[in-house]
């Protein structure tokens, strides 16, 4: 993926496709602050996993043995349903 976290691969926890955005074990970690919620309690960050737009994360191709851009290839059959299937830019596996 691009930005900071540029290079690792994590797993795909959640993808939201109606937002375009998936969530990734261990990447684009937000701290939070928790505030102290009773008096004397120490206030503390927690990190959370956020989620990222699905442009800015590459798919694992295995073949490649790397995180690769994708394209998408809608086909349509004979009895007219259209299938999408994921492609990697580089060796034109199905991913
Ligand atoms: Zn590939």
């Amino acid at each position: 993926m691009a930005g900071k976290d540029r290079g690792k691969t994590g797993k795909v926890l959640r993808v939201d496709t109606k937002a375009g955005k998936v969530l990734v074990e261990g990447l684009n970690m937000v701290k939070k602050h928790a505030r102290p919620t009773k008096q004397g309690e120490k206030g503390q960050t927690i990190s959370l996993a956020s989620p990222l737009y699905m442009a800015k994360v590459m798919l694992f191709c295995s073949s490649c043995g790397k995180g690769v851009r994708v394209h998408t290839r809608i086909s349509e059959s004979k009895n007219g349903a259209i299938t999408k299937e994921r492609l990697c830019a580089q060796c034109k596996n199905i991913i």
